[in-house]
C-alpha cells in the first residue's frame, strides 16, 4: 500500500466524509486494511487514496497545496520517501507530534476540510 505523508493526518481525522462515494468507499477499505496491521510505503505524490479521488489525473490537481502539506508532515516527523512504515506507530506519532503538540494548524490550514478536521480533533480531546 502506498501513502503520502499528509494522509496520515487525513486518516486520523476521517469520519466517513470525502470527495465522492468512490473515494469514501476506498478510504473505508484502506483504513480497515491499515488498522489490521498493513504496512505502507511512503510516496512523494499520488497514493492509494488519490487513486480514487476526483481531483487526481495522474497528479493531484491541487498539487501546490498538497505537496506543501506533505513537506510539513515529512519535516516534523522525520519521514523518508520510499521507506516502509507500520501504520499504527506512524499515525500515533503524527497524532502526538503534530496534533497534540499544537502544530496541526501549520500543516493544512487552507484545505477545504480543515474546519471539519478541527472539530474532529476538538471532539476527541473531550472524549
Ligand atoms: S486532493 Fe490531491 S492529495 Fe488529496 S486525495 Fe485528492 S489527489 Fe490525493
Ligand atoms: S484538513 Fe485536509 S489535509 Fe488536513 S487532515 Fe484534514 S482532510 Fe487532511
Amino acid at each position: 500500500m502506498k501513502l503520502r505523508p499528509h494522509h496520515l493526518l487525513c486518516i486520523n481525522n476521517y469520519v466517513g466524509k470525502g470527495y465522492s462515494e468512490d473515494f469514501t468507499a476506498n478510504m473505508d477499505k484502506t483504513v480497515a486494511g491499515l488498522k489490521n496491521g498493513c504496512e505502507f510505503t511512503l510516496v512523494n505524490g499520488p497514493d492509494d487514496l488519490c487513486a480514487h479521488c476526483p481531483f487526481c489525473d495522474g497528479e493531484c490537481k491541487t498539487k501546490e497545496k498538497t505537496d506543501r502539506y506533505d513537506k510539513t508532515v515529512t519535516d516534523i516527523l522525520g519521514l523518508k520517501y520510499g521507506k516502509a512504515y507500520k501504520f499504527a506507530g506512524s499515525v500515533e506519532k503524527a497524532n502526538r507530534e503534530i496534533i497534540k503538540s499544537g502544530k496541526f494548524d501549520a500543516v493544512c490550514p487552507d484545505c477545504e476540510w480543515f474546519s471539519l478536521c478541527k472539530n474532529v480533533i476538538s471532539s476527541k480531546k473531550t472524549e
